[in-house]
């Protein structure tokens, strides 16, 4: 009984077949339709629109599916406009032809949303402080693309950003002559789809005034203050902070480099004699007895090493991310230039060459060369320590 039906199910395949061949010969209308789906390669960018374009070798009822878009139509083709959805999905696309047969054709396409970006800024800042930007994801996203290029600006000055495993990096100073107001900090993200955000945040910047004070110099000790000196000692600076890295070479906290009276702070506005032009003390001073040794502040390259007119024994460190400390008015030099010292290594002693009236150390930390508080540093790792 089984058999016997099995063999006339094949029989009545065979007619089928058979049958359809032959109509198929005078009508054409037996296969089932053929169609060709055509989409632009992806990914493509979420809520952007992308073209279809289905055809079909006899008209049919096309009926196209996209997320929650349903296109229904009669033709022998078909266009579309998609807005691209976040996330993988199908475009389907199903045809009936006026003979009842059908045919199915799909493609996955991939949409990708803008990367959520996150900006971390301080709100407000004193002229002198040293500040951090942190740039980096809002969120985990699977269907999101990449940042392939960032570029922050503080009124329209670049910032140097590096990246981390967390982010990217940028590191500055508010320089002492900067006014107080409002400063405009703008990040400009390039995505991997072409995608462009701009992202401004407000700075506000505090003038710090304080009064000015006036140093009375006898007129031997300002004698080492000659053009000749400034243009020699300026060119070992700009050479040494130009040679600054944009990597980070320090992981923990700066040190004070000594225990010293602070005599001098940051910042102060000062005169050499009456009738002087103001400046700023870009540094501190830390008064010491001669010879006390003067410690790293942290990990880093001796930059500059040796004995100069108005800044007397001096050695710059290069610490990575534009910023370097530098140690002037030192009685004895202990490192010399190209070697790596250690957070704490002793790098000198304290002394009064160059222009000072005793011994002190004035010290100095510099992000792309311009002076922030030194003070501020002690038991900070800029610019780790920004995140909350
Ligand atoms: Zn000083």
């Amino acid at each position: 009984m089984r058999r016997g039906r099995v063999a006339w199910g094949v029989s009545a395949v065979v007619f089928a077949v058979a049958l359809g061949v032959g109509v198929g010969w005078a009508f054409r209308d037996t296969d089932p339709p053929q169609l060709w789906l055509e989409l632009p390669e992806g990914p493509y960018a979420a809520g952007t629109p992308f073209e279809v374009y289905v055809s079909a070798d006899v008209p049919v009822r096309f009926t196209l599916r996209y997320g929650d878009v349903v296109v229904d139509e009669v033709a022998a083709e078909l266009r579309a406009s998609l807005l691209a959805v976040a996330g993988r999905r199908v475009v389907q696309v199903d045809a009936e032809a006026a003979s009842g047969l059908t045919a199915t054709v799909a493609r996955e396409v991939v949409a990708l949303r803008p990367p959520a970006v996150a900006l971390e800024a301080p709100d407000v800042l004193e002229v002198g402080d040293a500040f951090a930007v942190w740039v980096g994801a809002a969120a985990t996203d699977p269907w999101s693309t990449e940042v392939v290029s960032a570029a922050l600006t503080l009124d329209g000055v670049p910032l140097r950003l590096h990246t981390a495993t967390d982010g990217r990096w940028a590191l500055a100073s508010v320089p002492l002559e900067a006014p107080a107001g409002v400063r405009r900090l703008e990040l400009r993200l390039v995505d991997a789809l072409g995608g462009v955000q701009v992202e401004e945040r407000e700075l506000i910047v505090r003038a710090n005034p304080r009064p000015i004070e006036l140093l009375q110099l006898s007129a031997s000790t300002l004698a080492v203050v000659t053009p000749e000196g400034r243009e020699l000692e300026a060119a070992a600076l700009d050479a040494a902070f130009a040679a600054v890295p944009n990597m980070p070479r320090w992981s923990e906290p700066f040190l004070l480099p000594l225990e010293g009276r602070d005599t001098s702070g940051f910042g102060a506005p000062r005169r050499y004699g009456v009738g002087g032009n103001v400046s700023y003390h870009q540094g501190a001073d830390l008064a010491a007895p001669t010879g006390t040794p003067i410690l790293a502040t942290n990990h880093g390259v001796v930059r500059v090493a040796g004995f100069y007119p108005i800044k007397g024994g001096l050695v710059v460190l290069d610490h990575g991310q534009g910023v370097t400390s530098l140690y002037f008015h030192q009685s004895a030099i202990d490192v010399a230039v190209g070697d790596v010292v250690v957070r704490g290594d002793v790098i000198g002693r304290v002394g009064s060459t160059g222009l000072s009236t005793g011994p002190h150390l004035h010290w100095e930390m510099r992000v792309d060369g311009v002076p922030s508080d030194p003070m501020r540093w002690v038991g900070e790792r800029y610019p780790l320590a920004a995140r909350p």
